[in-house]
């Protein structure tokens, strides 16, 4: 058997901070020109690098499209595992399989499962490297070596798949994928890798011990992505300081929004040229200071917020890495932090005002200072609601409240009664509540 594949790679996460291989997950060509598919959850640590190792070479991923849920924000009835990435400056094999659609409701027989794994748990690792691995004082270095290609035989059960989680009673129905039966245990590092059948057609790609998301799935999910790379939009959103190995991470995932938000004639569009993203760690290097001293907790946004260095007025949207590791958030999180600050940007409440009074007694000043106080209570829920609705529009109501919930769980935690408010709208999922854009004021 070969130890390698020219159409299946294994695909390598590490922490930013050090070269080690830390986890992996395979993956596979379906165009000559480096286009590829792979399950999204082997990337879902927000603070993880991610490369693909292709004959011994590491080379970077380009992400195209990506679609993720945390395994307890996964909603019927599609299951959300899917990134499509390209890498580039590569020449792909022209043998390589290319995805074919595959009926895969009807069962299946003779399937298997092309990935790569670390091979402690068969045959294909030697005794040497049995050696070299049990000797050595940091294993994990090794591992990237030894990942061996290695298809697994499995057989079709059933053309949908189920799946609990903490929100389901019953057993929640997916219909983008379909049932397996595996013969080993743990199939660690083969999620992502092609699900074939015997006339070695792609049917679907594996995300987890029973299941694989389908073929035809997936090729709608490629139209897009291909859509995307065709008609790249000439306007991003930006860091707001330079980009360095530090927010790096910030980047991918400022990124990973922007292609699901970046709709066209969306709010988000229309606005995403004057967004600005930073990190709390990175506060120090703007030339000019927040106006707001508030604390930044998960995240913050400054309307109108003058970027000196780029002398023009910008939305700056704030966000706090220590926050997210010391509150264990996953990428799916982070994504709907991002998207809560950017509806505190996008959907914007109608303010309330206060009353007017009739003269300056002392009594109509005190009605008008309860008033505005109650005003300020009224505008401040009303826009962080509003904000949540808008991560609501887009799917992502279930990781948001998950990360409330987090929130909640830090001591650090403030407005503690104001984040109890907004997980309850959140779980009413009631109608829309629709605001506005936030208007861009020009410099004076
Ligand atoms: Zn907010």
């Amino acid at each position: 058997m070969s130890q390698t594949n020219k159409t299946v790679f294994p695909i390598i996460t590490r922490a930013y901070s050090k070269e080690n291989y830390d986890g992996h997950g395979s993956a596979f060509f379906i165009d000559p020109k480096g286009l590829f598919i792979t399950a999204a959850h082997t990337f879902k640590h927000p603070f993880r690098d991610r490369c693909a190792l292709i004959e011994g070479n590491r080379y970077e991923i380009k992400e195209v499209w990506s679609e993720y849920h945390d395994f307890d924000s996964q909603h019927p009835a599609i299951y959300k595992d899917l990134f499509i990435g390209r890498i580039d400056g590569l020449e792909t094999p022209n043998h390589a399989i290319l995805l074919e659609i595959s009926d895969t409701t009807t069962p299946q027989s003779d399937i298997k499962i092309l990935g790569y794994s670390v091979g402690l748990n068969n045959a294909t690792i030697s005794i040497d490297e049995l050696d070299e691995l049990n000797d050595s004082p940091s294993p994990e270095k090794l591992k990237e070596k030894l990942l061996k290609y290695q298809p697994l035989e499995a057989s079709f059960a059933k053309p949908h798949f189920a799946h609990i989680n903490k929100h389901s009673t019953t057993k929640y129905l997916f219909k983008n994928g379909f049932t397996i039966e595996l013969n080993i245990s743990e199939p660690h590092g083969h999620s992502g890798g092609p699900i074939v059948n015997a006339k070695s057609q792609v049917i679907g790609m594996l995300i987890g011990q029973n299941a694989g998301i389908s073929s035809s799935y997936i090729a709608e999910k490629l139209l897009i992505a291909k859509s995307i790379e065709d008609d790249i939009s000439p306007t991003f959103p930006s860091l707001a300081v330079p980009k360095t190995w530090d927010n790096e991470w910030l980047y991918k995932i400022m990124m990973s929004v922007h292609q699901k938000l970046n709709i066209k004639g969306s709010a988000y569009q229309t606005a995403c040229e004057h967004l600005r993203f930073v990190s709390t760690d990175d506060l120090h290097l703007l030339n000019t200071p927040r106006i707001s001293k508030q604390d930044p907790g998960f995240g913050l946004t400054e309307i109108n917020y003058f970027l000196r260095e780029e002398n023009r007025i910008v939305h700056l949207v704030m966000v706090n890495p220590d926050a997210y590791k010391e509150a264990q958030l996953t990428k799916d999180e982070i994504e709907a932090i991002l998207m809560h600050e950017l509806g505190h940007i996008l959907n914007t409440p109608a303010l309330e005002k206060p009353i007017q009074v009739k003269s300056t007694s002392t009594e109509d000043l005190k009605l008008l200072m309860e008033s505005e106080k109650e005003v300020k209570k009224v505008n401040s829920y009303n826009s962080e609601v509003y904000a949540d609705d808008y991560v609501k529009q887009n799917g992502y109501r279930l990781p948001l409240i998950s990360s409330l919930n987090k929130y909640l769980n830090l001591p650090t935690a403030k407005n503690r009664d104001m984040i109890e408010l907004r997980i309850l709208a959140l779980t009413n999922e009631g109608s829309e509540l629709k605001g506005s854009v936030a208007t861009l004021t020009k410099i004076k």
